[in-house]
Order: structure tokens, then sequence, then C-alpha cells
């Protein structure tokens, strides 16, 4: 039996290379800056129930906007249903410090109805940041599956595993209804391309991409208005994809900051301490 594909997506610097690190055993290059995974890496897992992953890394990206070259390798991929790397399974990696932002990225993903796993990374921070999340919820409302792990420690990369064998119970169904946009001109192309993804063929309008299965040019030719037009329309898409996921987190995600308060001046008193115990050291040295 064939390996399945399994994506590794996210915004720049949310731990994608190290789950990837944690998933393969390889021991790709971490960074502390955006932009570090410039290209596709591929990595091979063996999962639970005798089932075998490639393993792919792919570049940080914010969404599915392009404007640079790293989002365009990203783009072209969930495109093309015949590239050999296309994903049985995503996982959109986010980081629990910058959930809103991340989740705009997921919520794009989700809609190109490829099954998607949200991967909540750097759970050891939640402690500190006094974060609490509501899981159950957060999967019934974002209608996915949530691992909730650490890569640093090391910790839920088990229950990430099973979820991927399983990835094929994990509903397809959109975040949001493209439609919404802007109903006349999504209907019109509802009609012309009755058997087409809508939010896949609203990025082949939108974006400087190759598609195969599609003439590009006949959409493009009937339906791209001004320039200024398909810029007031993806930035309706990004403020209701904002407002889908402003609501979903106002139940999921609580912050709790007198937690991070508290905490903080707790460290603040030990360093203080520390500071005073070098003082009295070296005056004493001298
Ligand atoms: P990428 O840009 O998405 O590939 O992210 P990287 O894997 O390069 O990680 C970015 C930074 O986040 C690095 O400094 C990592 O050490 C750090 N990092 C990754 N995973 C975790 C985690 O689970 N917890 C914490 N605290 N830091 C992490
Ligand atoms: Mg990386």
């Amino acid at each position: 039996k064939q390996n399945i594909n399994v994506a590794l997506i996210g915004n720049p610097n949310v731990g994608k290379t190290s789950v990837f690190n944690q998933l393969t055993g390889l021991n790709q290059q971490v960074g502390n800056y955006p932009g570090i995974t410039v290209e596709k890496k591929i990595g091979f897992c063996k999962l639970p129930n005798n089932i075998k992953a490639n393993i792919l890394d792919l570049p940080g990206t914010y969404s599915l906007n392009a404007s640079s070259i790293d989002e365009n390798v990203v783009i072209e991929l969930l495109l093309n249903k015949n590239d050999k790397l296309y994903p049985d399974v995503a996982l959109v990696v986010t980081d629990v410090e910058n959930l809103k932002r991340n989740l705009l990225l997921f919520t794009q993903i989700k809609d190109l109805e490829i099954p998607t796993i949200l991967v909540i990374n750097m759970a050891d921070r939640m402690k500190f940041k006094g974060i609490s999340l509501d899981i159950p919820y957060l999967e019934e409302h974002l209608k996915t599956k949530i691992a909730l792990i650490s890569s640093r420690k090391g910790y839920g990369i088990d229950e990430l595993k099973n979820l991927i064998v399983s990835y094929r119970t994990i509903s397809t169904e959109p975040c949001l209804n493209a439609s919404s946009i802007d109903p006349d001109y999504f209907n019109n192309l509802r009609k012309a391309f009755p058997n087409q993804l809508l939010y896949k063929l609203w990025l082949v309008i939108t974006q400087d991409v190759n598609f195969l299965n599609l003439e590009r040019n006949e959409i493009r030719s009937s339906f791209t208005k001004s320039h200024s037009d398909l810029k007031r329309l993806q930035q309706k898409e990004t403020i209701k994809r904002y407002q889908f996921i402003n609501d979903v987190l106002k139940v999921g995600l609580k912050i709790d900051s007198s937690v991070a308060r508290d905490y903080r001046s707790r460290l603040d008193r030990v360093l203080t301490h520390k500071i005073w115990g070098y003082v009295i050291f070296f005056l004493i040295l001298f």
C-alpha cells in the first residue's frame, strides 16, 4: 500500500520544522526567524496500524492570498490534485500564543476540502501565559480535530500520530461559505463552473498560479473584474474570516492575564534576589 501524504502548513515560526523533526526523527534546521524553510522538505514517518506517511515541510505562509514565492509553492501544491505530493491530510500548525492570526490560514486550507487537522503547538507556554482552551468547543466549531502539542517537549506527538491515521474521519466541510463574500459574483461563478470548488476557483482568479484541471484563461477572462474590485473582494474575504475566528475564540480561548502577571512578578522577585546576590558577592570579592 502506498504512503499517505501529510503536509505541514502554517505561518512562519509556529514550529512546523520542529513538528517535522518530531514526526520523522530527522534533524532539519530550526530557525528563530521566519522564512527559513525556503523549499519543500520530505521525510518519512511510521504511524500506528502499519501506516506509512510522507511528511512534507512547507515554507511558512501567512495566507493563501499569495504575494511571495513561498506562498506560491504552497498554493500550487494545494490546487493541483495531480501532484504526487498532494496531501491526503493537511496539518495546519499554529502557535497557541498567536492563535487568532494563525487561524486565518487554517480557515482557508479547510475551505479547499482537504482533511485538515489543527495542530496547536507550544502548549508548554500556556501555563506561563494563563491561556486555556476549550478543545471540544473549538473542534466542533472549526469542524476539525485538534492536536494540542509541544514539539519542543515532545508532548502530544503520539496523539497527533493517531489523529493522522484516522484522517478519513475528519470533516471536509468548509469554514466559510465563499458565496457569502459577494453573493452575485460567486453565484455566477458557480453557474459557470458547477463542478469546481468555489473557493478554488476564487484562488485561481486572484492568484498567479497554474491550475491544471481548468483552463485558467477561460475563468480569468470571464470573471476577472478590475484589479481594485478583486482587492476589495479579497478584503471582504479576510474580514469575514476574522469575524468567524473571533466568534469561535470568544468562547474557545480564555486568557487569564493575572496568571501571567503573577508569574512575572514572581520571576521579577527571583531575578531581583539574584541580582542582589551578585552585587553582594562582588562587594565581598573586592
Ligand atoms: P517554523 O518556522 O514553523 O518551521 O518553526 P520552527 O520549527 O523553526 O520553530 C520556530 C521557533 O519556535 C524555534 O525557536 C523553536 O525552538 C520554537 N518552538 C518550536 N516548537 C516549540 C514548542 O513546542 N514550544 C516552544 N516554547 N517553542 C517552540
Ligand atoms: Mg521551518
